[in-house]
């Protein structure tokens, strides 16, 4: 549990236990009136899922719950609006934590051709000027099951060409039909459309005149028709559910932990993590850090300060060189399996020459089964003790990449934190 201010801890205890949007927001900067979201979420329940991020904190929530200053909410009637409503309000304010973290290109939008029989899908990029987007969507899967519920109330067709008798959709009834009636059609696509992006009432209504304009022209079979996707537009929006729960991070962090051990080439199974990162002001107040992370969460109860010793002129080789020896001598603080260092294959290999000091002796033995992999300021390339190439960063998956950028950043942040620290101490104190 991280420290919470009460005012805060406050907030989150009336926060209601429905489904709806949760935003989060730090203290906003000078001269600026209103305060921006830094990160905004869905929930089926929001009072635990906001709780989730401070109790049950995983590599992402770390970097930035730290900050949150206010959180704010909004409900919502179901599931499937509370995921529209948060596409709608991070594009609106593009949050600094749900972008950086997304990286863009993982975002899901759905695509709606304007070809004489359009054609609805789900795509990452939008790349076609012919090809009407909605979006972005921050999560496949909630995105996946809302549109296969709506296509119940409005068919619509997956490809261009259909075959001349029913498909199987056709049987399914999440199919125009073999010869549908075009303009009706794109009338319920625009209503897919309108829901996705949030207007609910507009469609409701719509479909409402619809309803009372066949029933005043004595079409009573029509109006049944508009009446019966009415209920089951209600129904969807309001029963269905596409969100689900917060629970999953232990699975991610399981996906994660098996494609980290592939990329690595490691037959252990990887629970620890320690990230380090040196550093010093014009060669003065040298400071290294060690961050940990267990299960893919930031452990700061294990959390290392080094304030490093060695006297004439540091650099950042010999800087780093210290601070893993000294860690190594300590094998009562349990070795990580994987050891991320900052820097590029010179610093790659001082991190493997000093744990190579240690592997031979029987007090230090288990330090052998370290993995060592490090990483540049430029962060292109990811450097893996045992392999030649370095990978390029671009190539990693992305759970890989965001675990290592985390770590990356969350080592900076814990170093220039303590470095303030010894500075001001040393300010105060002139014999240092
Ligand atoms: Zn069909």
């Amino acid at each position: 549990m991280l420290d919470i201010n009460p005012k805060l801890k406050d907030t989150i205890n009336n926060l209601p236990k429905t489904a709806g949007v949760y935003l989060f927001y730090e203290k906003p900067k000078p001269n600026t009136k209103y305060p921006t979201p830094i990160y905004i979420g869905k929930a089926i329940n929001i009072k635990d899922r906001v709780k989730n991020h401070f109790m049950q904190p995983t590599y992402k929530d770390s970097v930035f719950v730290g900050k949150i200053t206010k959180i704010d909410f909004i409900n919502t009637n179901s599931e499937i609006e509370a995921l529209v409503l948060e596409a709608n309000l991070i594009k609106k304010h593009l949050p600094k934590f749900n972008v950086v973290w997304k990286d863009g290109k993982n975002y899901f939008y759905v695509a709606i051709t304007k070809s004489e029989k359009p054609i609805v899908f789900i795509t990452h990029q939008k790349d076609s000027v012919s090809t009407k987007y909605i979006g972005p969507f921050i999560e496949g899967n909630a995105l996946k099951k809302t549109l296969k519920y709506l296509r119940r109330v409005f068919p619509y067709y997956t490809s261009a060409k259909h075959p001349k008798n029913k498909c199987t959709w056709c049987h399914l009834g999440l199919c125009p039909g073999t010869n549908p009636n075009v303009v009706e059609y794109k009338k319920d696509l625009k209503k897919l459309m309108e829901i996705l992006q949030g207007k609910r009432k507009t469609v409701l209504y719509a479909l409402r005149r619809e309803m009372e304009v066949f029933s005043n022209s004595q079409e009573y079979e029509n109006a049944q028709k508009v009446h019966d996707k009415i209920r089951a537009l209600e129904q969807i929006m309001q029963h269905t559910h596409v969100i689900e729960s917060a629970k999953i991070t232990n699975n991610q962090w399981h996906t994660t932990q098996k494609i980290m051990q592939e990329i690595l080439g490691m037959k252990t199974t990887i629970n620890k993590i320690e990230c380090y990162d040196v550093s010093n002001i014009q060669g003065k107040f040298a400071v290294g850090s060690m961050v940990v992370f267990k299960n893919g969460a930031p452990d700061k109860s294990q959390y290392k300060k080094f304030r490093i010793r060695m006297k004439n002129e540091p650099n950042d080789i010999a800087m780093l060189r210290e601070v893993l020896t000294r860690r190594l001598a300590h094998p009562e603080w349990g070795y990580p399996e994987v050891m991320l260092i900052d820097g590029g294959k010179a610093q790659l290999n001082v991190a493997i020459n000093s744990k190579l000091q240690y592997t031979n002796h029987k007090q230090y033995q288990n330090s052998k089964n370290i993995k060592i992999i490090s990483m540049a300021k430029g962060r292109r390339e990811l450097f893996i003790e045992g392999q030649k190439k370095p990978i390029p960063l671009k190539d990693l998956p992305q759970e890989i990449y965001n675990v290592i950028v985390t770590l990356d950043d969350e080592a900076h942040r814990f170093a220039i934190t303590y470095h303030k620290k010894v500075r001001k101490r040393a300010l105060l104190d002139p014999k240092t």
